[in-house]
Parts: C-alpha cells; structure tokens; sequence
C-alpha cells in the first residue's frame, strides 16, 4: 500500500515497556476523533523493538486500557488487517531490503565503533565545547580499513548520512511551520539486527499507507530525519500533528516514575469512568465548544468531540494535567449514568473491597439498585461507593460503627432511639398488592412516623433528631438519605440497627 488511499489512514503506535502510560490514550484520542470524523481508519501498532524495555504483559495492557476507554482499532495485532504484522518485532525481515536499499544508495553506512569509542568521543565534544555527534570515523571504510583502528566492535551498526542541505523545517497541522535542530547520523539498524524507531517507523508508517502522524512533541526533531527517510525511499511523507506534551503544574514532563497518574491502570483502579477520562483528555488540548450563551461546554462525549474536530484548534503549549478537574468530570459523568450500568459498573469495587461476592444473587443486585439510585449524586469516583454501599450488606450486628460518627452523638440519643423506635414499630411492612412486592414500610411512610414522633413529639430540630438514627443504620456521620435508607434496609434490620446502638450507649 504505497498510494495515499483516500480516507485517512492513523495510527498510535506505543512501545510495550511496562505499564501503559496515560499518553497512549491522549495520542488514541486525538488520533481517533480525527479518523472517525473523516470515515478514515486508525491502526495500532506496537513498537517493540526495543528488546532491553520490552515488557512481556504490558502489549495486553495496551489493548485492554484502550478498550476500556472505547478508543477501538480497526487494524492490529490482536484483530490483523491488510498490513499484518502490526508488531514490529514481526516485521524485521520488512525492514532489511530498505536497509539495503539505503546503504547502497549511499544514504546509509556501516559503523562499528564500539560504545566505549563512542563515550570518549562524546566526552571530548562537551569538554571541548565541540557540538555532538557521531564524528564520522567510520564513514567511506570498509571493515578491514576500520578494523585496524581502535575501538572497533565486529557486528556493526548501520547509520544515516545526514546531507549538508537536510531540511530542518516542516509544515504540522498543530503548529504551523516548525524548526528541528540539525540531526546526527542517526542509527537505523542495530547490532542485534533489529531496526531502530526512526527506521521502522518510516517503513511501517509508509508501508502501512499512513496518511496523518499523530505523536508526541518530542519528536518534532527527528521529523526531519523521517523527511529524509521518505525521500531517499521515493515515498509521500504523511501530514504530521505533534500533540504537547501533558506537564505537571510545575511544567516538569508526567513520567510514570513521579506520577501515578501516568499509568493508565491507575484511572481504573481508582474509580475513574472512561467516559470522564476521554473527555478530560480532550479537553486538555482543545477548546471547549460554546453553547448559545457563550458558555463552554465542557462536559461532552467522544462523538461529540470527533464531529467538530479540527487539527487548528489543537493547543500547542502543554497542558497541565489537573486531577481535581478530572475528579469533577467524573461525578458529572457518574450522574448521566444509567442507575444500572453505574451499579454494574460498582460491582468490580464492590467486589474488590469485600463488599459483595463475585456473583452476587438477584436479591443483592436488587438491593444494590436501590441502594445505587440513593448515592449517585454522591460520588466523584466509583472507589467512593464502597463505604456508601457496604452498611447495606453487612449483617446487623456486624455493623461498625464509626468513632467520628459516635462522638458527634448527644446525650440524649438513647432517649432519640427509644422514642424512634416506637414510631417505626407502628409502621406496617405486611405484604401488600397483587405480588405481595409491595408494603407500607415506604420512605414517605417512614418520614412521616419519625417527624411526628420526634420533631413534633420531642420538639427536636431535624438535624438533631435523624442524627443518631442516621448513626444507628449506616455506622457512619454523612450516609446516603435516611428515610430510603431504611426502606431499602426493611423494618426488621432498621429496627434491630436502632436498639442496638441505644443498648450499646447504655
Ligand atoms: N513508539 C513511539 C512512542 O511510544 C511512537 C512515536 C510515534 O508515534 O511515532 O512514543
């Protein structure tokens, strides 16, 4: 596939070296919305040639953290494709007739300096103030004449000749016209006779009919190495867009070392909605859309975002990556969810933290519907639900109550309890209508029975009067709205959760 196709042609091609990194994702979305709009296609392709970084689990976790966040591919190494392999560790015997072809167009040439050779010659360039860079010693040698000097390794590499007049600007979607400084002479092809990222990537992006290069500003300058690459092999160079780079708020680079948040892994694992996430990212680099009243709309979908998109709103200075916005975007993407698919989506928490077992029954699930509807407007992150959710699964006499929760009690909450009790003994929860699903032991029934009881009956301010019950039935200060609490709970278990917290006050 050598001929530009008509409907654009992406790809995001990350290299499997540990845990993916949160930019995978950013570099997908961008890509993604891109492809979509146009009706063109987005390609994954894993660059693994770097054989010392090379993590075996982490290519899964590529695919898996992708899928999660819905950025699907059309062309890979799990579904294939016209162009398979889309490994490049598969690919090698690809790379080898280019490789040839550039050594004897004379554009590329053997180097087999040793890495020794190669330090010293690097520690003289900086303590001589000379620019760095491979010197050349190997250049217009053959083996025999290299192999008298010293520092001489026997498998070599294979260079670049970078010509006097290389071209150091080019056009980038994002950025207009951008300058590289000039290149050293890179290396294409390594003594383990893998290619280096510089060669592969210009094989695979060319071979694989990519139309639009979608990466990192960190490789803005080896662009004009890749330019070079494209010409000597005839081909059409693709459009190029170099995303910034996401920053800390003290600008320093989001490394998987410092950050957490690096790690793709960590959004799932702390409760993050892919939703939210996608919708984060985007907004990290392009410009909310306004509504009629000229106010951002911050809050959109992918599809939304794919419909608008366009390469010159992309904002080139670096965003910074504010967790606290991200946290927001969550509850305001937990509040549009459907009640079911947010608790089908509690369920791996619930499941983690003990809360519920692996299949739970159908009368847990209905509980835990219930219980769902009740706290979705509580939650910023899906791990929040655990505390909410659990006093609704423990039995009675297991339940904890908190020492923030009991220290905040006065002293009249035993006396609170006694006279709550009452109220609630006369609420009726027999059976009732054509199942028998249904039952006067309803929210309205129940708030009815406690205000009369103790507000009208005790004289108690509201706050004052529902905080013990509160205490009694969650174990906990805040907890979702009581009334529905207890309903959900049912007369038996409220009234067993009240005595026990008056007896145990004494
Ligand atoms: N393998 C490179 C990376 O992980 C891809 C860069 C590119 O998209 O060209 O950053």
């Amino acid at each position: 596939m050598t001929e530009h196709p008509a409907a654009p042609r992406l790809r995001v091609a990350p290299s499997p070296t540990g845990d993916p990194h949160v930019g995978t994702a950013y570099m997908s979305l961008f890509n993604l919305a891109f492809a979509r709009q146009q009706g063109g296609q987005f390609i994954l392709r894993i660059e693994d040639t770097d054989r010392a970084r090379f993590r075996e689990d982490s290519e899964k976790q590529v695919f898996d953290t992708l899928h999660w966040l819905g950025l699907d591919w059309d062309e890979g190494p799990d579904v294939g494709g016209p162009c398979a392999p889309y490994r490049q560790s598969e690919r090698l015997e690809t790379y080898k007739p280019y490789v040839e072809r550039l050594l004897a167009d004379g554009h590329a040439y053997h180097c087999w300096c040793s890495t020794e050779r190669l330090a010293q010659m690097r520690e003289v360039q900086q303590k001589t103030k000379q620019p760095t860079g491979y010197d050349r010693l190997c250049y217009g040698k053959t083996r025999e004449e290299r192999a008298q000097l010293p520092g001489f390794t026997p498998t070599p590499v294979v260079r670049m000749l970078i010509p006097d007049d290389v071209e150091l600007t080019f056009e980038d979607l994002i950025r207009g016209r951008v300058s590289a400084p000039r290149p050293d002479d890179q290396v294409i092809l390594k003594a383990d006779g893998f290619p280096t990222y510089h060669l592969a990537v210009v094989v695979d992006d060319h071979e694989m009919g990519i139309t639009h290069v979608v990466r990192g500003e960190e490789w803005i300058s080896s662009t004009p190495k890749h330019i070079l690459l494209y010409r000597w092999l005839g081909a059409e160079p693709p459009k190029w867009a170099h995303m910034p780079l996401l920053r800390n708020a003290d600008r320093s680079k989001i490394s998987k070392r410092k950050n957490p948040a690096a790690r793709l892994t960590w959004f799932q694992e702390e409760g993050y909605l892919p939703e939210a996430l996608d919708n984060f990212l985007a907004l990290l680099a392009y410009p909310p859309a306004q509504d009629a009243d000229g106010n951002d709309v911050e809050v959109f979908t992918f599809a939304e975002f794919s419909r608008d998109f366009d390469w010159r709103k992309v904002n080139p200075v670096g965003p910074i990556f504010d967790l606290k916005k991200l946290e927001w975007l969550n509850g305001v993407h937990i509040r549009e969810l459907a009640v079911d698919d947010l608790a089908s989506r509690l369920l791996p928490f619930l499941e983690r933290d003990g809360v519920l077992p692996g299949s739970p029954s159908l009368g847990e699930l209905a509980r835990l519907r219930a219980v769902t509807e009740l706290i979705q407007t509580r939650m910023a992150l899906l791990t929040e639900a655990t505390a909410l959710v659990r006093p609704f699964f423990v039995a009675d006499e297991e339940l904890d109550i908190a020492a923030d929760a009991r220290a905040q009690l006065k002293d009249d909450a035993g006396e609170v309890l006694t006279a709550g009790l009452a109220a609630l003994e006369g609420v009726d929860d027999s059976p009732r209508g054509l199942l028998g699903s249904e039952s006067g032991w309803t929210a309205p029934a129940i708030e009815e029975a406690l205000r009369a009881a103790l507000v009208e009956g005790l004289g108690l301010k509201p706050r004052l009067a529902f905080g013990p019950l509160r205490t009694a039935v969650s174990g906990q200060r805040v907890s979702p709205p009581l009334f529905e609490s207890m309903e959900i709970l049912g007369k038996p278990s409220t009234l067993t959760r009240l005595r026990r917290l008056r007896d145990a006050l004494g």
